[in-house]
């Protein structure tokens, strides 16, 4: 589904991703755990081509994606991504949001958007919200609805940018119910975040990152029982 190869990106002289490889199965879900600048948002937005890696290669469904493509807008429409601030559309109502893109991305008439726009609002639990502006429902619930506008694009992968980091700690669940639903209803998805909860109920693998490099990656029971890595315990020890 999503295979990266030696990718290596600078920012100037700072070396941020060093020989990264990576392989997500469709079906399977991955986060990404590591400290503060290992490089985790980086390496989201170079498989999103929001940012450019220097070196390496990156495939979807085994076709290689290169920086110049014509084809990269229907590559970032595959992949789905959700980021810590929402960045919702704060002139249109929750539905607009959710059906924006499938009008002017895939043309879809308005009629037929507004009807899948309203399934996936039901699926994150915001239906009765539909029809009222961003700034008048929870973080919690914004997240949400930009998890049902970047579903509306019926992506192949979602990745999720500590996609909880900014909400007030009463709403994370809220969040992660919709992901862990996501999750088992077979989405491929990639996801950095600190919540290891969500790591250990829902991963099938976890990667840490540590300074550019996956140090260590592992299921979840083994990484949380018992990580080979020192600096991965040292990491671990400071967030469980
Ligand atoms: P956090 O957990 O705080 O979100 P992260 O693991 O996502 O951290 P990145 O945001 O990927 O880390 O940053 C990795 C490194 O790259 C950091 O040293 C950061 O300062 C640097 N960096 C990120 N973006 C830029 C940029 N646009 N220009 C210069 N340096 C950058
Ligand atoms: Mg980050």
């Amino acid at each position: 589904m999503l295979k990266i190869e030696h990718l290596k990106k600078w920012f100037g002289d700072l070396e941020v991703l060093k020989d990264i490889n990576l392989e997500v199965k469709r079906g399977e879900v991955v986060v990404i755990i590591g400290a503060s600048g290992s490089g985790k948002s980086t390496l989201l937005r170079c498989i999103n081509f929001l940012e450019k890696a220097q070196k390496g290669k990156i495939y979807v469904n085994g076709k290689q994606v290169r920086q110049q493509e014509k084809q990269l807008n229907k590559v970032r429409q595959g992949l789905g991504m959700v980021f810590q601030h929402f960045n919702l559309f704060p002139h249109m109502t929750v539905i607009g949001n959710v059906m924006e893109g499938m009008i002017h991305v895939k043309n879809m008439p308005k009629e037929k958007a507004r009807e899948k726009a309203l399934e996936l609002l039901e699926q994150v639990g915001l239906s009765d919200k539909a029809d009222i502006y961003p700034a008048m429902i929870s973080g919690g619930q914004k997240q949400r609805v930009a998890i049902a506008r970047a579903l509306a694009m019926e992506p192949e992968i979602m990745l999720f940018d500590e996609p909880t980091s900014a909400l007030d700690p009463e709403l994370v669940g809220e969040v992660l119910s919709v992901m862990t639903d996501l999750a088992n209803k077979g989405m491929t998805m990639l996801v950095v975040t600190h919540e290891m909860w969500f790591a250990k109920e829902v991963a099938d693998r976890v990667i840490f990152m540590d300074d550019g490099i996956i140090l260590e990656e592992a299921p979840p029971e083994e990484m949380f029982s018992a990580p080979k890595e020192e600096r991965t315990l040292a990491f671990l020890k400071q967030v469980l």
